[in-house]
């Protein structure tokens, strides 16, 4: 019989190893921070949901409802999906709280794993973390242009650099629909040149020709026509405006008529952040999102518009890893308790919660017998004071407490030890 070889995590999933936790923290607590002063709530929503809620949601010409939902059916008959995005679950959640009666905006921010099944590659996962900030119930520019401007201080504290935001407006229902009919018509005057991808798309959602990154498809792209010129009044209003409160803000963004992004939700603003680098540029956006006035409704709530985006935790800390991030060490113990036979063993263990109770850090091996074994971890730790325990120490009610950098030692009863070294550490 063969060995079966070892198990490993599922393809494009990772562990989140203890030396990475760091990272994770460190964003979380940024955000945090951010969403506060901004008086964003959060929201966890489950990690599973209806399918239906990201087809009908997302869209099912999309990429994430077409190749990378897991979905699946219960036992009991329901066809469920491990939630690929953040948005369509907090627009449920909206939706069955009966939010829109609460005063409007509503503002939440999340953050958690998503999945997708996407080919693995640098920046792209099939299980990853997002964070995500969503208004909901305000139509006005401002929250556009604020939403742009929460993603960009996050990473800003995060000492990311070279920001770039990129920024397209996609119309509305009103405008949409014949800009696409134009586009359809441009781009069926030359689907010779187009890739099999694109040929499909032009039957499917037209839009989506423009951000295909296929070399074969460049030359016609570039000359398609664009989106800005077919505005209506009020997507070019609303547009223009968050432009102006870009400016005012002086965050740098880059007009940019091929981002139409994945998702079939968005109306109006659409935008990316990423960051201006080699490594940057390598792994794609840090940030997306934008406006989607009609999900609500097309999630069969009543109209509400709405903007939000997130941003891919992964792609983040593989640009932090480059960069001395400043964490603080956690400070280790300042005392070991060393024992030294099964009597002294027993009393260590309740010993040991004198300390705790006292918030008093103490280190211990107490799986291990050898008095050297427990003195050289002592060491390496780096503690001030080591007790030891010996047998005729736990018999006398003893215990010996050396001072790690002298080398001097001294007797004392067990009883007084934890007192001591309170005030000893002082
Ligand atoms: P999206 O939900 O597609 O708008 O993506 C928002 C952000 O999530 C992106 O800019 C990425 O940072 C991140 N992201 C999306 N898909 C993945 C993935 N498969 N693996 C890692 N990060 C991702």
């Amino acid at each position: 019989m063969t060995r079966r070889s070892k198990f490993q995590s599922p393809t494009g999933m990772h562990d989140i190893l203890p030396r990475d936790q760091q990272y994770y923290d460190k964003i979380y607590s940024v955000i945090e921070e951010i969403a506060d002063f901004y008086g964003f709530s959060k929201i966890d929503t489950p990690i599973i949901e209806e399918a239906e809620l990201f087809e009908r949601g997302v869209g099912l010409s999309t990429d994430i409802v077409q190749k990378q939902m897991f979905s699946f059916k219960t036992k009991g008959g329901d066809y469920l999906t491990l939630r690929p995005e953040g948005t369509a679950p907090v627009a449920r959640a909206f939706i069955q709280y009966g939010m829109q009666n609460r005063p409007q905006p509503v503002k939440f921010w999340y953050f958690g794993p998503f999945f997708r099944h996407e080919k693995p590659q640098a920046g792209r996962y099939r299980q990853f973390y997002q964070f995500g900030f969503e208004t909901l119930g305000e139509q006005s520019s401002v929250v556009d242009a604020q939403i742009i401007l929460i993603f960009f201080n996050i990473l800003k504290n995060l000492k990311f650099k070279d920001l770039i935001i990129g920024i397209n407006s996609i119309g509305d229902s009103s405008c949409r629909p014949y800009y696409k009919k134009v586009l359809a018509g441009y781009f069926r005057s030359r689907e010779s040149a187009l890739c099999a991808d694109c040929r499909k798309r032009l039957k499917q959602n037209p839009l989506r020709i423009l951000d295909c990154k296929e070399e074969k498809c460049q030359p016609a792209i570039s000359m398609a026509p664009q989106i800005l010129d077919h505005l209506c009044d009020e997507c070019h209003q609303h547009f223009k405006e968050v432009l102006e409160f870009l400016d005012e803000l002086e965050l740098p963004y880059q007009l940019n008529p091929y981002l139409v992004r994945g998702l079939d939700y968005y109306t109006k603003t659409v935008f990316e952040i990423f960051e201006n680098t080699e490594k940057g540029k390598s792994q794609g956006a840090l940030v997306g999102g934008g406006r989607y006035d009609n999900l609500i409704k097309v999630l069969r709530g009543n109209e509400t518009p709405a903007c939000g985006a997130a941003a891919g935790i992964e792609r983040m800390i593989s640009i932090m890893r480059q960069r001395p991030m400043g964490f603080r060490r956690r400070s280790g113990p300042d005392v070991f308790l060393a024992q030294l036979g099964p009597l002294a063993k027993r009393k260590s263990l309740k010993l040991l919660e004198e300390f705790r109770e006292e918030k008093i850090q103490v280190g211990e091996l107490l799986g291990k017998d050898s008095l050297k074994a427990q003195l050289n971890r002592a060491n390496k730790m780096g503690v001030k004071y080591t007790l030891i325990f010996g047998q005729k120490e736990a018999l006398e009610e003893k215990i010996i407490i050396r001072d790690m950098a002298t080398g001097k030692q001294k007797i004392m009863p067990v009883k007084k030890i934890v007192k001591k070294l309170k005030k000893m550490l002082r």
